[in-house]
Parts: structure tokens; sequence; C-alpha cells
């Protein structure tokens, strides 16, 4: 199949969350399994020009009656020529200034959402459709990820899908649905679309326009990243108010979850950690914990638990509920239980100060503010448990990369949490991490003092644990297929 992805961060051009590592990883899968990929996204002002090619002539968008004129930079992905006999997967970069010529994908320091995104991702929305002429290349599958991307199947449905065009199929893929892109109604024409195509395409949203709205009411079909997370967007209480239209298209939502990237993420050869291991060499774990708890300036004792969480401070992964001042469960779990308690994050303002607060005040508790890659990789292989008790997860990667690590999840069993671990059961020593349902500071409490009772009560359940999570396959082969069969319906969708 001809596949084109369209996003707004490709990791390692651009990254500033996960979505930039899943459209990159689920390319490159596809592309090993022989299909014909590509990637396009905006060439933002920190990808340097000199590193790409440029390809000649101008791009010309034509949006209402105006021409832009763009160009386009090319490049291949990475670590997909390092066969002789392998075409590297192509990347294609739509430069223009007056759009993406600044620091800031969405956003920068001043102004966190910019006021003409409206008619920057339109530029690179439109601008897809020219290049594939440009390039005499179109795909059977435009696959859009997030709202930056959503205008390409509502363009596609509504002026595209003629000539070159018709027998191209939409998939978008909802990494999550915090996100929709609302702006003011009088950027609608900006968008290329026309008014009397407002309310059908599905732009409308309280006065506003709102981006994904418009997307999912016209791709041909929807993806989300776990099947869990497929099923709770469907609801009021995880639907952003677009439950209503997906619930509308339940036929046509699939959840599939995403893959971990094992060349970076894999204890048996990150070079990040202290000391490799894999579950046969288990015991080497403890080598990582003790290099942990000396990095963290925690007591070097392998017989103390140590419960690790890497985070975005932001309320989606539940930090009022575990830092809140007065009411977070952070304080009476560090002082009640005999565990250590690792935090590196950075985010909101507040919680990074109760964080120092707290970190002031507790012996047991080490914390990094800030964004650290390599300490990363070793509180997951350095932690024996690592905690995620989030509101809502689309996906999540750190409960994967902790099982397999050998490091035991405690998760709130929401999205692809819930997908992911299974639950410790206290008779068997079966499962693979500890689950709790209700966010609050006292259900967090209550579960981590379960997973310490285990800890100090029930060893050889938590080993037969860790073991079970070590053997889990989270390969994004697995994935790969399943977009695959959901290429193959969209496909169909179009023939019909
Ligand atoms: P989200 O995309 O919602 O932030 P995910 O769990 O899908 O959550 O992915 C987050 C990724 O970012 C993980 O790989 C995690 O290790 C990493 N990460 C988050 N905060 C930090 C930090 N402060 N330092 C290093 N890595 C971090």
């Amino acid at each position: 199949m001809k596949i084109l992805m369209i996003t707004s961060e490709a990791f390692p051009f651009v990254k500033t969350g996960g979505l930039a590592d899943a459209v990159s990883a689920l390319a490159i899968a596809l592309h090993k399994c022989g299909h014909d990929v590509r990637i396009v996204l905006p060439r933002y002002y920190t990808i340097r020009r000199d590193s790409l090619e440029l390809l000649n002539a101008p791009l010309k968008i034509n949006i209402g009656n105006k021409v832009y004129s763009t160009s386009i930079y090319k490049t291949t992905m990475p670590g997909t020529t390092n066969r002789t006999d392998k075409i590297g997967l192509p990347v294609y970069f739509i430069d223009y200034e007056p759009a993406f010529g600044r620091d800031g994908v969405y956003g920068s320091k001043t102004e966190s959402d910019f006021r003409d995104n409206p008619f920057r991702f339109s530029i690179l929305c439109n601008g897809v459709f020219e290049l594939c002429k440009k390039i005499n290349w179109y795909p059977d599958i435009m696959h859009a990820h997030d709202w930056a991307s959503a205008l390409v199947p509502v363009l596609l449905k509504f002026y595209k899908r003629k000539e070159q065009f018709s027998q191209v199929s939409s998939v978008l893929t909802i990494h999550n649905l915090g996100y929709q892109g609302v702006y003011s109604k009088e950027n609608y024409p900006i968008t290329g679309m026309k008014w009397t195509e407002f309310y059908k395409a599905g732009f409308e949203d309280w006065d506003n326009i709102n981006f994904l709205k418009a997307g999912l009411v016209s791709a041909d079909v929807l993806t989300t990243v776990s099947p869990t997370y497929a099923q709770e967007i469907q609801t009021a209480a995880y639907g952003f108010r677009m439950d209503p239209i997906i619930r509308n298209r339940k036929s046509d939502v699939y959840g599939i979850l995403n893959g971990v990237n094992i060349d970076v993420w894999n204890p048996m050869n990150d070079n990040k950690i202290t000391a490799n291991y894999s579950v046969k060499t288990m015991d080497k774990k403890a080598e990582n914990k003790a290099e942990l708890q000396k990095r963290m300036g925690l007591k070097i004792d392998s017989t103390i638990p140590v419960v690790g969480i890497i985070t975005r401070l932001t309320d989606q992964k539940g930090v009022s509920e575990l830092f809140g001042p007065t009411y977070g469960c952070v304080y009476n779990m560090c002082v009640d239980f005999k565990m250590q308690f690792i935090v590196l994050g950075s985010g909101e303002k507040w919680c990074e100060d109760e964080l120092r607060n707290l970190n002031s005040k507790l012996p047991n508790m080490g914390v990094y503010i800030g964004y650290d890659d390599e300490l990363s990789h070793l509180i997951e292989a350095g932690s024996d448990f690592y905690l995620m008790p989030s509101k809502y997860e689309p996906c999540g990667l750190n409960q994967m990369y902790s099982l397999m690590y050998g490091t035991l999840p405690i998760v709130r069993r929401t999205g692809g949490l819930a997908d992911t671990v299974e639950q410790y059961n206290e008779k068997t020593g079966e499962g693979t991490g500890f689950m709790l349902n209700d966010l609050t500071p006292r259900s967090i409490y209550d579960t981590v003092g379960w997973a310490m009772y285990a800890w100090y009560n029930k060893p050889e359940h938590i080993k037969k644990m860790k073991i079970a999570g070590m053997k889990k396959n989270f390969s994004w082969e697995m994935s790969a297929k399943k977009y695959e069969d959901v290429y193959k319906i969209a496909q169909n969708k179009v023939k019909e």
C-alpha cells in the first residue's frame, strides 16, 4: 500500500510529545513490512535546511483566492536505509516562513497557542494535495494524526476526491482527545473550506471552529491508541464533548495499542543504565537500583522498595491527587510506608514548587525537576514499582517500559493502562501490576500500600509478576499489522 502520514511532529526531526514517536515508529514498522510509506510535516525553524534536500520549483498552494508559494524539502528517515536493497522512507517538509519560521510547534513561551495556528496548519493540510501532484505520487491512504492534520480528511471528502485522489481513503488517529484545535470562527475561510460546508463538515463548535471535530466527522476511519481509550472516548466522562460524534461513528472506530521502540527501550542493551539485564539475569537490576538511590541522594539499601514516577506535571497525570497541597497523598505515603519515592518531572509551576517543598521535608523522597532522558532510563531500570495514576491515558508509554524493565506498574485502570497491565492476584501471584479504579488520594495511597505489603510479605509473587511483565511483547510490528487491516477497511469504504 501507499501510505502518506500527515503530522505536525515526527521524531527525530521535531518532538513535543508521544505523537512524534508514535508517528515515526508506525511509519518505520509499515515500511519494514514493505509498504511505500512517506511522511509530510512542516519545516519548522529548528529543522535545519542544510540537512535536507530542496525539491526544485516552488510548491504553490491555493487557499480561497490566494496563492501561497512554498518550498518542499526532503530527506530520508534515519535507520530506514540500513540494508543496501532497501529504499529509505521519504520525509517531506513544507517550508513556508510566515507559518513555520519561528520558534515553537504549536506555541511559544510568550504565546502558548499561536493565534494563527488555523493558517499554519491549513498550509500543511492544503499543501499535502499539491505535494502529491508535484511528486506525481498518489497514496492509497492519507493518515492524519490529531487536530493539526485533521483538515486533510475534510478537504479530501469535500473537494479533493476527484481525478487523482478519487481512490484515496483517509484515516484519522486520535492520540489525545484533550487537544482539538478550537479557534475563532473568523479563521474558517483560511481552511480553504466554503461556508456552505461549515455545518456539514462538522467545524461548528459553539461559534468557534474545531479542527478535530471536523476530522472526526469526515475521516473514513477513526483510530485511537488503545482499545480501552476507543471505548472511553465514547462516554461523556472521557469524550471532551466529542463523545456523541464518536458514538455515532462507533463502527468506524478502532483502538490499536502503540508499540515500544525497542532500539531505545530494552534493558538488555540500554546504554543509559548502569547494568544491562534480562529475565534470566534479573539480579543485575539491583545494580541499577543502587546507582539510582545514590544519584537521588537516598539511602542505598536493596531491601527498601523504590517507587518511581516520570511525568509531565499536568492534571492529566493525576498530579493534584499526588502532590496537591494538604490533600495529595504523597506526604502520608512517604511517612507511613517504608519505601523510597523518586519523581522526575516538569510542568505546572504549582506542582514543581510543591515537589520541592515535599522533597525538603521527606528524607525518603528524591526529586528532579526538569527533563532528563538519561535519568528516565535509570529510573525505569532501578525502581521496583512505577506509579502512573492518570486521569485519562490514551496509551501511555512508561507503564510498558516498566513492564519490560521488571518494574511493577501501579496504575489507574484507564485507557492504555487498562490494556497493558494485569491486576495482581494475591492468591496466585498472577498479574503484572497493581490497579486502582477511582482517582482519589485515598485510593492511590491504598494501592501503593497494597504493593508495599506484597513487597514485604509476598516476595515470591513480586518476582513472578516481574517475570510475567518482562515477557510481554509490545513491538510495533504487531500494531503495524492491525493498522494494515484498518487501511484495508478504509479502502473498501471508498470503493463502496
Ligand atoms: P504523554 O505523551 O502523555 O506525556 P506518555 O507516557 O505516552 O505520556 O509518554 C511520555 C514520555 O515522555 C515517556 O517516554 C516519558 O519517559 C517521557 N518523559 C516525560 N517527562 C519526562 C521528564 N521530565 N524527563 C524525561 N522524560 C520524560
